[in-house]
């Protein structure tokens, strides 16, 4: 083994397989937040086009309609966090942000 990839295994200590799922599983919350803040943001562009131009249908639905669809997208967008965004390992709620390092609560490592 040449020196270079020794020092790289060295570095790299072997990867314990409980965190690493952890890792992924909070992985795939943090997709699954990004999906939904996605559509959420989607069903968010007719009103906001509404309010600002002199448009009164946008595929055929008009201000109320759309105003409708984005409570409902705001509903699951704010549910998907209440029961989705938990730490994978201790269940809370490891702290704001798609970024997260660390779980506030329980200090597990989440990326
Ligand atoms: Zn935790």
């Amino acid at each position: 083994m040449s020196k270079k990839k020794l020092k790289e295994k060295i570095k790299e200590p072997t990867k314990d397989p409980i965190k690493e799922g952890i890792k992924s599983d909070f992985a795939k919350i943090v997709f699954n937040a990004k999906i939904v803040a996605g559509l959420f943001l989607l069903l968010l562009i007719p009103s906001v086009i509404m309010l600002f131009k002199d448009i009164d249908t946008i595929y055929g639905l008009d201000k109320d309609a759309w105003f409708r669809i984005v409570i409902v997208g705001f509903i699951i967008y704010v549910g998907n966090g209440y029961f989705f965004w938990k730490c994978p390992s201790c269940k809370k709620s490891p702290g704001r942000g798609w970024f997260r390092k660390n779980c506030e609560k329980c200090k597990v490592e989440l990326s």
